[in-house]
């Protein structure tokens, strides 16, 4: 079915992009995929066809990480100036900020989500870190080192260099924000890179890349591959002459990325899942956190790595608390994300939709009580009812496991070191937050959290400039800030006898 008797309202660039298929970049071109084949993106608010995407496998992988391998060590890319790469870098921020609104609304189409957030979180977000790491360009420095070995004099310095290829593979929760979380730090430094976006949300990443060619990255340097994971993901993993695979994602995907990653022993560096605890204390300023609570587990329909997804909350206000997320739950306008008064929108993909009521399903079976929700919405599109489960034990999958989705557990506790415990009882280790008006506690408490990030009286605050990543078998490696810096850059030591 064409794409405008679906959706009449588009912008019409957006419109256009839609109506054609969509090719893979591939040394500065666009190009179908070697064997012809395409697949295709579905609207989450429906279920329709949205867009025919080329269908990248090992082929298209190979003539990719060529190309990048090229540009790393030839033509102009390698001759640039760090303050030429940055410039480059601040052109596309500018280009992707001039078109927000179809950013916004392609987004929105393709993952779903309230296209309110893609205009104020998702595409400024993007925006801001091509611009912070945009100034790393011109800063990443070795350092002069004394030595004292001995029989001669040395002088001795090192260098940080470019890592290389780099495979970077995405997730569908956040397109722009985790291409833009991949993409600005690696190409900053140096770097040439082969992404591939997820099957279920690949087209503001084709588009990014048009605007990349705009902004003038040299041929080869950003190379988009689209495609499925078990398939190009795999092969990009598994690439003989990638130097670096850098993957958001599942822990369970993150370990077979590792495995792939053994053969060259390319480095690795892995952002995964989590269970993220939310803990409240009887002294917390409950007008904030009621409405934290809610927003950190159902921001995003629920699909944040960081969702926090096991309330915890003191006995003495643990009804006042749960009745109040369930009022917030109760509150939201659900809808396609297309609709401007949309606040909760569908999930992402049928297969997700499943998965998120799978859980809810064997949470009730086991005992858990929801509250609120606890189902899907009828009809056509994915919508979950955001759901809040009391009664759960700490055995239960719907505790133990990532849900993904706008479910949360809420269980009470008494004391602090008792809710600490709780609290690391997981295998992840993403992200915390306390809510509590006493600082020492606060602190106290976040120092014993085995996670990333800690929040203080606040939920899912990022910034560029903060680092981020997991404990546990939530990842490895720091994205942002200048942690991010060590993932795409050998440190190179150089001793000179005097
Ligand atoms: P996933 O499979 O981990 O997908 C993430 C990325 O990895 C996608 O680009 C995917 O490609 C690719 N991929 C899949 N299998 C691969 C393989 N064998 N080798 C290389 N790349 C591979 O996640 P999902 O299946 O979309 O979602 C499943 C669950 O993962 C969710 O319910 C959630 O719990 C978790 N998840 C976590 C995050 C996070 O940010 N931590 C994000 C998304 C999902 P395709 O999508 O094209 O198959
Ligand atoms: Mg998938």
């Amino acid at each position: 079915m064409a794409i405008t008797t679906v959706l009449p309202n588009l912008q019409r660039s957006v419109a256009e992009f839609l109506g054609k298929p969509r090719k893979m970049l591939v040394d500065g071109k666009w190009v179908e995929a070697a064997s012809g084949k395409t697949f295709e993106t579905y609207n989450p608010a429906t279920g329709e066809v949205l867009a025919h995407v080329a269908e990248g496998d090992r082929e298209d992988i190979d003539r990719a990480v060529k190309a990048a391998r090229r540009a790393f060590e030839s033509g102009p890319w390698p001759a640039m100036s760090p303050s030429e790469r940055g410039r480059l870098l601040l052109k596309l921020a500018d280009l992707l900020e001039s078109h927000l609104e179809e950013f916004a609304e392609l987004e929105t189409l393709d993952n779903g989500k309230p296209v309110f957030f893609s205009r104020i979180v998702d595409i400024p977000t993007a925006v801001d870190v091509f611009r912070y790491m945009a100034g790393w360009a011109t800063k990443v420095e070795g350092s002069t080192i004394p030595i004292s070995a001995h029989g001669a004099q040395y002088f001795a310095y090192t260098l940080r260099e470019p890592l290389g290829v780099v495979g970077q593979i995405i997730p569908w929760n956040f397109p722009m924000i985790m291409a833009s979380w991949k993409l600005a730090p690696a190409l900053a430094v140096g770097c040439t890179v082969v992404l591939k976006p997820a099957e279920q949300t690949p087209l503001t990443a084709l588009r990014l890349g048009e605007l990349a060619l705009e902004a003038g990255f040299p041929d080869g340097v950003l190379n988009i591959v689209t495609g499925f994971g078990e398939t190009a993901g795999a092969a990009l993993a598994a690439h003989p002459d990638v130097d670096k695979v850098a993957f958001t994602g599942s822990t369970e995907v993150g370990k077979l990325i590792l495995g792939a990653a053994t053969g060259n022993l390319k480095k690795v560096s892995l952002e995964l899942g989590g269970k993220s605890p939310n803990i409240v204390f009887p002294d917390a300023d409950l007008q904030a956190a009621i409405p934290g609570a809610a927003n950190a587990i159902f921001f995003n329909q629920g699909q944040c790595c960081t969702a926090g997804s096991r309330l915890f909350v003191h006995k003495s206000i643990f009804d006042e608390v749960v009745d109040g997320v369930a009022q917030a739950a109760k509150r939201f306008t659900i809808g396609p994300g297309l609709d401007p008064s949309t606040n909760l929108g569908p999930v992402v993909s049928k297969e997700q939709l499943d998965r998120v009521c799978g859980y809810l399903e064997s949470g009730i079976r086991e005992g858990a009580k929801a509250v609120v929700g606890g189902h899907k919405r009828s009809g056509s599109g994915y919508f979950v009812e955001p759901t809040v489960l009391v009664d759960v034990k700490p055995e239960m999958k719907v505790v133990r496991e990532e849900i993904f989705g706008p479910v949360v557990t809420a269980i009470p506790f008494s004391e602090p070191e008792e809710v600490v415990r709780s609290a690391n009882h997981t295998v992840y280790g993403l992200a915390a937050a306390v809510w509590t008006r006493d600082i020492s506690k606060a602190h106290r408490v976040a120092a014993k959290l085995r996670a990333g990030t800690v929040w203080i009286n606040c939920y899912n605050v990022f910034d560029p400039a903060l680092p981020f990543g997991g404990y546990k078998q939530s990842g490895w490696g720091r994205e942002m800030g200048h942690a991010v810096l060590e993932l795409y850059t050998e440190t190179k030591a150089v001793c000179a006898q005097l």
